[in-house]
């Protein structure tokens, strides 16, 4: 993800076909080097020439003048050749990036294929992504909710500091602007969403049991959820749009 995020500069290896050392050309003796033969064709309105691919040269003018042992009538061998790639930011599973030329050489000198990548995309630990928005689910225990605390939260980036304000519900939704994915085709940044969610503790000791039996009827802990505490649905709605 976070390669994802920035674009990075990979190297890999890749086993295409180039000419095999050694191999030596000639001009083509049946087109001369021009890759195409004219042929003089008797029709009803007279002659007329007509030009088609040199099928000794495959177009290409050329032919193999020398090769050594081992190297077929394509003059081409396989090699391993490590290629830097710029995998750039913003892509996405399934993207194809194709590097012009760096494919399979053809034979006789023609113009070489091109690499094509195919994008696979790893699932992050820590991040799931929404377009270029990054979504994080912070779990924070019941007394930062109701008391407010600076956290440490991870980011693309590295850590930053975020507020936890008095009173903050389960389900909100924190945003840090720009700390999402780069666009592919703008430099525009996505944001990290930031999915908080109130831990309820598993395990109490008797003490702490004490302490919150002696909160449960308090009026402040009573549920009362207003019109800003939206629900589940509306949230998503708010952020996806
Ligand atoms: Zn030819
Ligand atoms: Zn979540």
């Amino acid at each position: 993800m976070q390669e994802i995020a920035s674009g990075i500069e990979k190297k890999i290896k890749v086993k295409r076909l180039v000419t095999a050392p050694g191999v030596t050309f000639k001009t083509c003796n049946v087109c001369n080097g021009s890759g195409k033969v004219s042929k003089v064709v008797n029709t009803m309105l007279g002659q007329m020439v007509s030009s088609t691919v040199c099928h000794h040269c495959n177009g290409t003018g050329q032919i193999i003048d020398n090769k050594p042992p081992g190297v077929d009538s394509t003059g081409l061998q396989f090699k391993e050749e490590i290629i830097k790639i710029n995998i750039p930011s913003g892509v996405g599973d399934g993207m194809q990036l194709s590097m012009t030329g760096k494919g399979n050489e053809s034979a006789g000198g023609g113009i070489s294929g091109d690499l094509l990548i195919l994008i696979e995309e790893k699932d992050d630990d820590d991040f799931k992504r929404d377009g270029n928005n990054v979504v994080y689910d912070l779990y924070i225990n019941f007394t930062d909710a109701a008391l407010g605390n600076e956290l440490e939260v991870p980011t693309l980036t590295g850590n930053v500091k975020i507020k936890i304000p008095p009173g903050t519900q389960g389900g909100k939704i924190f945003r840090l602007r720009g700390k999402g994915i780069k666009d592919l085709n703008s430099s525009v940044a996505g944001d990290q969403l930031i999915h908080v969610n109130i831990w309820t503790p598993k395990k109490l000791t008797t003490e702490e049991e004490k302490i919150l039996s002696q909160l449960k009827n308090s009026k402040n802990f009573k549920p009362s959820p207003g019109k800003s505490d939206k629900g589940f649905f509306e949230k998503i709605r708010d952020f996806m749009s």
